[in-house]
């Protein structure tokens, strides 16, 4: 029988604020455990929270980024559960009244467009975090985490397969660090998720029942976990068995989830508003003022550039992956018209080489304009693109500008037939017996003395002309 694939994924960021949702603590990562912590965010008796309002900007701002609604009364509530990470014994969070409802991303997938929506985005405190020291039998729990903001985007059911799963959270993701509200990091948990998954007969009205998976901290741990889990359910089902309502883990190592807890109900938190906090009123000056900070979207960003510039959607997408590289590609146009060499300069060496010395495009020394100059001097014939990739690096390496790297190390292309023709010659008068078996018909060898010759010139020949050059004496 077939199968169609359901799926919804809860999201979870920490947002990029300075300092903890109710208290003034440093939300910093890797700091020494149990340093940035106070009463408020260990939950002593007889403290009172605060709202950090940056977290309720950054909550609108990803609102509006979605096409949500903004909430104009947000009530904040205490979800109760005991866990050792969590000292107050319950989580601040918001249940009814969430900040952001209705929205939608689109996502590209396989070249289709698809529109996911989003149920809700609510606001909440992240919990501490525990350190299990299996040698020692021992845990340690570190609650510099506890109070750290979150922001908490549900999905509608509405993806159909993991490629779509995946899509959708690296389109969030990219939104979030658009926004600058999340830095997007997954192996150290700034933006994680869990995939709601269930199965049913093909064209099936009613959804099947559901599993939750944790633990997937790589959008491949995602796509391998979905995947496991989607045969698994099938599996299930195709024996005339049931699929449990459970909370399962991914384990990577072993390839498999595992059984965490039963699925816990709404009710079993007993929520109820939070009686420390008064309600939040977000009016519209408010949603208007954080509409003006909005960045461009990724995606939009990405379609201007292929309508734009003429370049293809998979160099539109590498080149907006993050938006300096973009305002880097954008500002290089400034220069020169020619998009997709710049692109392509871009996406191999540049960043490349930022990916190999791990910096930003900010600390890269080659600016905008000394690569379209360099671009240009190919462009004019005035150096080959293979003498480009040197001078590029001597670029990196000097800070000096393309012309003068060329002049200095007289790089300049030749041109001039006469020259090549002179150096052929003498090339084919030491290799007699190459020539012979050219002659005889071995015609491949045209490109070993073409080599020749550009090793002769250290790569300064002009290939084309190199070519005709030897072709001519050859066969003249
Ligand atoms: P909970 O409060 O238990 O987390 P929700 O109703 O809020 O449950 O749903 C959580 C997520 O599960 C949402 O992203 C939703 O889209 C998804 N979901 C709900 N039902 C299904 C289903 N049958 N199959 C797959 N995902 C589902
Ligand atoms: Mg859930
Ligand atoms: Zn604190």
């Amino acid at each position: 029988m077939d199968y169609d694939v359901v799926i919804g994924l809860e999201v979870h960021i920490q947002l990029l604020t300075d300092t903890k949702i109710f208290c003034g603590c440093s939300t910093r990562f890797g700091d020494t455990p149990n340093t940035n912590v106070c009463p408020v965010c260990l939950g002593m008796p007889g403290v009172l929270p605060v709202l950090n309002e940056k977290v309720v900007d950054f909550g609108i701002k990803l609102g509006l980024a979605t096409n949500s609604t903004i909430s104009e009364k947000n009530i904040f509530a205490r979800k109760n559960y005991f866990y050792p990470d969590l000292p107050k014994g319950y989580q601040i969070t918001q249940y009814d009244y969430p900040l952001c409802q209705k929205g939608f991303l689109d996502i590209d997938v396989d070249g289709r467009t698809k529109r996911i929506g989003i149920t809700r985005i609510h606001m909440e405190e992240d919990a501490g975090k525990l350190i299990h020291d299996e040698r020692q039998d021992l845990s340690y729990v570190d609650f510099n985490r506890s109070g750290v903001p979150l922001l908490e985007i549900v999905s509608e059911p509405d993806m159909s397969s993991t490629s779509e799963a995946v899509a959708y959270l690296k389109e969030l993701r990219q939104l979030v660090m658009y926004l600058g509200i999340c830095d997007g990091n997954m192996e150290q948990g700034s933006f994680r998720c869990d995939a709601n998954i269930s199965v049913k007969p093909k064209g099936a009205l009613d959804y099947g029942i559901r599993t939750e998976l944790k633990n997937m901290n790589s959008f491949r741990n995602v796509q391998n976990a979905l995947e496991y889990e989607i045969s698994r359910h099938v599996n299930l089902l195709e024996e005339g068995k049931q699929v449990e309502q459970e909370t399962r883990l991914w384990d990577a190592n072993a390839g498999l989830t595992r059984t965490m807890r039963t699925k816990e109900e709404s009710h079993d938190y007993r929520y109820f508003p939070e009686p420390d906090l008064i309600p939040l009123v977000v009016d519209v000056a408010w949603v208007e003022r954080i509409r003006k900070t909005l960045p461009e979207l990724p995606r939009d960003k990405r379609y201007r550039f292929v309508k734009d510039y003429g370049i293809p959607m998979y160099d539109a997408e590498v080149l907006t992956q993050q938006s300096d590289i973009a305002d880097y590609f954008e500002a290089c146009l400034k220069f020169i018209d020619t998009p997709k060499d710049v692109s392509n300069w871009i996406m191999t060496e540049v960043l490349r080489v930022l990916k190999e010395e791990s910096i930003d495009i900010a600390e890269f020394n080659i600016t905008p304009k000394m690569l379209s100059d360099m671009i240009t001097l190919i462009k004019k014939g005035v150096i080959s693109g293979k003498i480009a990739k040197g001078v590029f690096e001597d670029m990196h390496r000097t800070g000096k500008d393309p012309s003068l790297i060329v002049d200095e190390k007289g790089l300049l292309q030749i041109m001039d037939e006469g020259v090549l023709k002179d150096k052929a010659k003498a090339i084919l008068d030491a290799h007699p017996k190459e020539v012979k078996s050219y002659k005889d018909g071995k015609k491949q060898l045209l490109g070993f003395f073409v080599g020749q010759l550009m090793k002769e010139t250290r790569g300064r020949a002009n290939p084309k002309l190199a070519n005709k050059v030897i072709k001519g004496l050859l066969e003249g």
